[in-house]
């Protein structure tokens, strides 16, 4: 190729990639933030303390999840980067929301999109990535999607997005309306603006990693707290400071708990990490629906466990203040699964005592 032609070829990749960053920016703007809601605390609490906690809720996004957010920062990493061209295949290695969002926007762009996931993989996922026109490839074992991702992504000339190496790295941090900054932004008129604590779950570690990242600095004093399932290597490598845990199984909480310790995760700027029972996640998530009176998913549930726990330690310390989790994705898509009683039983899950518990905690406050 002479000089003038491979310029003339850049230029029309440089056209294509400013066109799909508009049309990315466009679709943005046209969207409108995630609200913030307040949840009910006892009502015997309002004698004695001024607690309040909220909930982020991610469920609003276009694409039914907090994993909008990533998807439109990855896509727009990878374009930044010089990685996405006209007509490259993309690829995920995704069971769950993460490949719902990236497949809506690889639409959007008009990009072959191909999810890489395990054969378990439930059949209402499947339909939500083929609906927005991705493509499911199956693996038998779950750890076997990282490597397949970055076999199929050579194999095509496409690129592998990477979402838990890449989650931390994509996200503008500092601000740029990421979900740290608005829910400051939102706090602004309470009582209690900032917040004490911030509950979240880890899946990619990147939500925990732009919250803790902000807190920094703003230097803000709220506290980050990461909640996580059973199963998980988060907490054991927390734990005993090694990025090098592996446990092999995989959670039972869709959307967060990892088999390894995932490099998006970031140990550094979390303040405490509480490991939520599986069975105490699904009661919570059952309960916080009838609250809601919509259901919410299981790491919602996880999510709300954690902040309960905090909220009765903080009432015992008889300080006051605000806590913040968020609602991470809607129950509709969990309808077969976590809120079926069968499912449930063959899954070894009984959610009936921490059931009690919640019930007993709304009437008397009162947290084991
Ligand atoms: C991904 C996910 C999380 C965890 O978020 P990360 O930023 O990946 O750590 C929590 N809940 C649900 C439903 C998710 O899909």
């Amino acid at each position: 190729m002479n000089h003038s032609a491979s310029s003339a070829v850049r230029d029309r990749s440089r056209s294509w990639a400013d066109n799909a960053v508009r049309l990315i920016e466009a679709d943005a703007r046209r969207s409108a933030d995630t609200h913030l809601l307040r949840y009910p605390l006892p009502s015997s609490w309002s004698h004695d303390c001024d607690l309040a906690l909220y909930l982020k809720d991610e469920s609003t996004h276009i694409t039914g999840s907090l994993k909008h957010r990533l998807a439109r920062s990855l896509f727009l990493y990878a374009l930044c980067n010089g990685w996405i061209c006209e007509g490259t295949t993309v690829i995920e290695a995704s069971s769950g929301s993460t490949a719902v969002s990236e497949a809506y926007f690889a639409s959007m762009l008009g990009l072959p999109f191909i999810a890489v996931m395990p054969a378990s993989t439930s059949a209402t996922k499947v339909a939500l990535i083929e609906s927005q026109g991705g493509r499911c490839h199956f693996v038998t074992e779950s750890a076997q999607v990282y490597a397949e991702a970055q076999r199929l992504a050579e194999q095509t000339g496409g690129h592998y997005l990477d979402q838990f190496t890449n989650a931390e790295r994509a996200t503008d941090w500092r601000g740029n309306n990421n979900i740290a900054e608005s829910i400051f932004d939102q706090m602004t008129r309470e009582t209690h603006p900032v917040p004490d604590w911030i509950v979240v779950g880890a899946g990619t570690g990147g939500t925990s990693a732009t919250i803790g990242r902000y807190l920094r600095y703003r230097r803000h004093p709220t506290r980050l707290c990461v909640v996580d399932p059973e199963n998980s290597a988060f907490y054991p490598s927390y734990l005993h400071d090694d990025p090098g845990v592996v446990t092999g199984k995989s959670s039972r909480i869709e959307g967060i708990g990892r088999p390894r310790v995932e490099p998006s995760f970031l140990p550094g700027v979390v303040d405490r990490m509480v490991v939520v029972p599986d069975a105490a996640s699904v009661a919570a998530a059952h309960h916080v629906s009838r609250v809601l009176g919509r259901r919410v998913g299981p790491s919602t549930g996880t999510n709300l466990w954690g902040a309960f726990g905090l909220l009765a330690e903080m009432r015992s310390q008889g300080r006051s203040g605000s806590v913040v989790t968020l609602l991470a994705d809607g129950g509709e898509r969990y309808a077969e699964t976590y809120f079926r009683a069968e499912w449930l039983t063959s899954h070894g899950l009984d959610p009936s005592e921490p059931a009690e518990v919640l019930v007993e905690f709304e009437r008397s406050g009162c947290w084991p």
